[in-house]
């Protein structure tokens, strides 16, 4: 009777041993499968130009040398890689906000201003209206050398027709005819007229620069692809005070971007931003652009963007969010070739601050504007719309049906 308690007690104890020893086997796949769950997986190193709109289209213009992140390449943590293109024009219409839903699902008459300031959160959202003039705002037009005939011709014809006092043209080229047109407000950045990260950047720091020696209130960037009805810019920043800390324009992703932090750290911390996409245009008042200068002013811009190894309007966002802390304002109102722009049309155009064109290789992402010139005469759609808003123009067609 004891020999079979002691044989019972001896087969319990194994069993024990041998189920804790199972156990322990099993640990490290339970110990795999939470890791996985509890943290993101390292992802491949996206490509550069997946960050940020100037690269977008140009994969092909990027120096082999930063066409793809280098060992240090996992700055970008989250980048637009899996954003495919195509879902550029399912972002303008939905991910852009609510604000731009509702006022093209229902075309009501709500000011998109209004939606965009109602949206907004901020300081910026609550200020008491500026009494604002259109000599307080600096446009500044990034363009070079080989498109100061196909491009830049149209905008002095358009829109700068309209603000040549606002307009300040950037270049890279020392062009005898546009220096005549433009006189002083031409300027020769001496930047290399190349699409380069470095060569935009080069041109960045120059605007930068011209705005903060300008006194001006308002600091405006846009690409000479775009057109910009200065009424509607001066109507949007009204809204604001300039000693405000603002920073308005439209991103061209529907998240923010994620960068290691080589300026704060050495780069193993990541700092999360969104930035307002170049091509669409984008303002800063004053007040925010001194507060950049550390990082912004006299050639700094350059090492910023080096550092953070961001193009142009990444690291704007980069200083203004990821350093200064202050928030994008979203809006709808700026438009870049990036989205589908026929979703453009009708009266909608002309409430817009820019618009800009698909280009020869997307000649039909353009806005819809019917009426006034064909497609064949005025491919861009610029013409058109400049005689929607000033019928007056010369050369303009005497009666223009909407
Ligand atoms: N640009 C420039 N240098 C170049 C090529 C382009 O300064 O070598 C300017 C161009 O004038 C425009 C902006 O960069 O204002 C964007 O160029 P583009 O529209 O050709 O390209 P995107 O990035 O919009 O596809
Ligand atoms: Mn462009």
């Amino acid at each position: 009777m004891t020999l079979s308690c002691i044989g019972l007690s001896k087969i319990c104890f194994l069993l024990s041993v041998t189920f804790c020893a199972f156990l322990l086997l099993l640990i490290p796949k339970f110990q795999t499968t939470w890791r996985h769950r509890g943290y993101p997986q390292p992802r491949p190193p996206p490509p550069f130009n997946a960050s940020c709109k100037s690269e977008f289209h140009h994969p092909q213009a990027e120096p082999s040398s930063t066409g793809h992140l280098d060992s240090e390449g996992t700055d970008i943590a989250h980048s637009v890689k899996d954003e495919t293109v195509e879902k550029w024009g399912d972002y303008s219409l939905h991910a852009g906000g609510s604000s731009l839903k509702l006022e093209e699902q229902d075309g009501s008459p709500t000011s998109p201003l209004q939606i965009m300031l109602k949206d907004h959160h901020g300081p910026a959202g609550d200020s008491t209206k500026e009494n604002l003039e259109l000599k307080d705002i600096f446009i500044a037009v990034k363009t070079t050398r080989k498109y100061h005939k196909t491009r830049l011709d149209l905008l002095f014809q358009t829109w700068i027709s309209q603000a040549k006092r606002q307009t300040f043209i950037f270049t890279d080229w020392e062009d005898r005819e546009l220096r005549l047109r433009a006189g002083d407000h031409m300027i020769n950045t001496n930047c290399s007229a190349v699409h380069t990260r470095q060569a935009l950047c080069c041109k960045m720091s120059v605007e930068y620069d011209k705005f903060l020696e300008s006194g001006r209130k308002w600091f405006c960037h846009v690409d000479d692809d775009n057109y910009v009805n200065p009424q509607n810019l001066l109507h949007l920043l009204s809204a604001f005070s300039h000693s405000q800390d603002v920073y308005v324009g439209r991103p061209s992703l529907d998240h923010p971007i994620e960068a290691a932090d080589h300026v704060r750290s050495d780069g193993s911390t990541t700092v999360k931003f969104w930035f307002a996409t170049g091509g669409a245009g984008f303002c800063i008042s004053r007040g925010l652009a001194l507060k950049m200068s550390p990082w912004a002013s006299l050639g700094n811009f350059i090492s910023t963007a080096e550092r953070v190894r961001l193009p142009d309007d990444c690291t704007i966002g980069y200083i203004i969010e990821g350093l200064l802390e202050v928030k994008l304002l979203h809006s709808p109102l700026f438009h870049s070739h990036l989205e589908n722009l026929q979703r453009l049309r009708g009266e909608s155009v002309l409430q817009q601050v820019t618009l800009s064109y698909g280009g020869p290789e997307n000649k039909h992402n353009v806005v819809s504007v019917a009426g006034v010139f064909g497609l064949q005469q005025d491919p861009t759609r610029f013409r058109s719309v400049h005689c929607l808003l000033y019928p007056d123009t010369t050369w303009c067609p005497t009666k223009n049906i909407l």
